[in-house]
């Protein structure tokens, strides 16, 4: 269902040809029909199937339309795709981002407003790579975890939307090349490097291992994650469950069942501490989950995958010896690569800037306008 919070148009696909001009009480609904998109409206008018799709805008650039229930900035188009319906919120990428940032820091302080800054750049530079890169399709960015996860307008707060205010048009290059600056919640102690997420051979030298320890002590700027450290017990009918359900896509080459598990462990470590890869030893032979897979493939029945590979496993065995659970003890959450986000947190409540968090989570970058 679409709405708006003034009047609002209804062009062809062309963006230019008008075809309705509903008020501010109209909703229209609209649907895929034979890969076209028809339409109606709640006061009766109709919308003939058509195969490009159509383009909503409100009148005035400050109203936001409403798309079942969520507000966004901009225009939608809303495109057939197959037996479904691609909408696609086009705006600018300053007013994207208002959408972005606040879901992706969470609600903050004002005292932590240097991490909420660093955020934004990073936020946008990521955005900035992907639109350069997203040739070949009709949207530049998936609104969810995949790519970053986009609220509308409805998400924005006061000081996220300043945050982005003040530092408008900044996004990280190195080597004058754009930079993704990639980002998780809590690196637990200390980030990864770039090729331990995405394997030898995928250096990038502004995306080393970083120490996230507070100087003269053993404590670290993200030890303020409120779930820094975690541990899951997986029952071995489940672990066996999950082996079954969800090995295959991180094992090349499995051949019939991934076998009932026998011992759960870690094969070594990667240089930041984390499990390097996860072995499984089951009665039909043992399978070796690298890196960041390895929080994938043994889960508990509500589907979740464990918060980082951060961990260290223990296989418990019952009274006739056979594995009865699995206890994984860990620390941080994420993939681990890039700015600590509670790390940053923790920075900015000890007086760093955001120009000085960005600089240490990815070293050897430049901070750089673009607009
Ligand atoms: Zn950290």
């Amino acid at each position: 269902m679409v709405g708006a919070t003034g009047p609002w148009r209804v062009y062809a696909a062309d963006g230019k040809t008008l075809l309705f001009r509903p008020s501010a009480r109209d909703r229209w609904r609209f649907e895929p029909v034979g890969g076209r998109v028809r339409g109606a409206s709640q006061s009766g008018l109709s919308l003939p199937a058509r195969s490009g799709g159509v383009v909503l805008r409100p009148v005035d650039s400050t109203a936001r339309l409403i798309v079942d229930g969520k507000r966004y900035r901009g225009e939608i188009g809303v495109t057939p795709a197959g037996q479904a319906l691609l909408v696609i919120n086009r705006l600018a990428l300053e007013s994207y981002l208002r959408g972005v940032v606040p879901l992706e820091i969470g609600r903050r302080l004002p005292n932590e407003m240097a991490a909420v800054r660093a955020q934004a750049v990073a936020a946008r530079s990521y955005a900035h790579t992907r639109i350069r890169t997203s040739v070949g399709r009709p949207f530049d960015l998936v609104g969810t975890v995949s790519n970053q996860v986009y609220g509308g307008s409805d998400a924005e707060t006061a000081l996220t939307d300043s945050a982005i205010v003040g530092t408008r048009g900044v996004v990280l290059r190195y080597r004058g090349a754009p930079v993704d600056a990639p980002y998780h919640a809590s690196c637990g102690g200390r980030t990864a490097a770039a090729s331990e997420l995405y394997g030898a051979g995928a250096e990038r030298p502004y995306l080393p291992s970083v120490s996230d320890r507070i100087p003269g002590s053993d404590a670290h700027y993200c030890d303020i994650y409120p779930r820094a450290e975690w541990s899951r017990t997986i029952e071995a009918r489940d672990v066996n469950a999950a082996l079954e359900k969800y090995l295959r896509d991180y094992v090349a080459g499995l051949r019939g069942g991934a076998g009932r598990a026998v011992a759960v462990e870690e094969a070594g470590r990667t240089p930041s501490g984390r499990v390097a890869a996860l072995r499984i030893r089951t009665d039909r032979g043992t399978h070796v989950v690298q890196g960041n897979n390895a929080r994938f493939v043994i889960r508990p029945p509500n589907g979740e995958i464990l918060p980082s590979t951060y961990f260290s496993a223990e296989s418990v065995r019952g009274p006739g010896g056979a594995l009865a659970r699995v206890t994984f003890r860990g620390r941080g959450n994420g993939h681990g690569v890039g700015m600590c986000q509670w790390g940053a947190i923790g920075r900015a409540r000890a007086g760093q800037s955001w120009q000085s968090i960005l600089q240490t989570y990815f070293p050897g970058t430049r901070l750089e306008t673009i607009y």
